[in-house]
């Protein structure tokens, strides 16, 4: 039988294993990641909505800023979050969405004038500024007060995969694509495998 060590053994290389292999890495430890199948294959791939941030670039996204962020989240959650967990993912989420950018993310921008967009059923135009021309744009997504959903087109959770999955690559990450975890041996508190 062949035994492998490693700091961090990741169970699955969607969008959560691939980011904590990565955390895991660039804080020094060896992580190695297994997954059932091909990473750039995992589920992860069909999200198509986007990603909430509060940037606050677009015209309707003005005056967004994490505490509503937050409010946003623990009401959409009918007071039931961990509000500790909705907090950290609150504050993380405008650094996460540029460093995914500068990972090699294409996400969509703002250009600068007019734009049709459709709010409570019905054409509106918005006058995007020229300062916030270029800039990460968001859309109106999941009942928000601020429109704050960072979005590549319809593609958003495949670039974002392919974006990660690279960056796990570039970063020499080991990932053993079609193997299936099947059991975690424990002795006391500690994995062994
Ligand atoms: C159609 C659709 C649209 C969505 N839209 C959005 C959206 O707009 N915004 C948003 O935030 N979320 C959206 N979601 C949800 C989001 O995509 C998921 O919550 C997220 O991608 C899950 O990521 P993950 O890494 O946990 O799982 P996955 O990407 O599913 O990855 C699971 C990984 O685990 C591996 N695995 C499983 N079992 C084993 C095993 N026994 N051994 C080894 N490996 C194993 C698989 O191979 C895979 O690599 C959407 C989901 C769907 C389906």
């Amino acid at each position: 039988m062949k035994i492998i060590y490693t700091d961090a053994l990741v169970v699955g290389a969607g969008l959560a294993g691939l980011r904590v292999a990565i955390a895991a890495k660039e804080r020094g430890l060896d992580a190695l990641v297994l997954s059932l199948i091909p990473a750039k294959r995992s589920h992860s791939a069909a999200a198509q909505g986007g990603m909430q941030a509060s940037l606050g670039n677009t015209v309707k996204g003005m005056g967004d800023n994490e505490d509503v962020h937050f409010q946003d989240t623990v009401k959409g959650s009918d007071w039931g979050c961990d509000q500790k967990v909705a907090r950290m993912f609150a504050h993380c989420a405008p650094k996460a969405v540029r460093e995914l950018a500068h990972w090699g993310v294409p996400w969509s921008r703002i250009q600068q004038g007019g734009r049709e967009v459709i709010v409570n059923a019905e054409k509106v135009t918005l006058e995007e500024a020229k300062a916030a021309h270029g800039l990460i744009n968001a859309r109106d997504f999941g009942g928000t007060k601020k429109w704050r959903t960072c979005y590549t087109a319809d593609g958003t959770g495949h670039s974002l995969l392919y974006a990660v999955d690279n960056k796990a690559i570039s970063l020499g990450i080991p990932v053993h694509e079609r193997v299936e975890a099947l059991k975690i041996i424990h002795d006391a508190n500690n994995a062994k495998g």
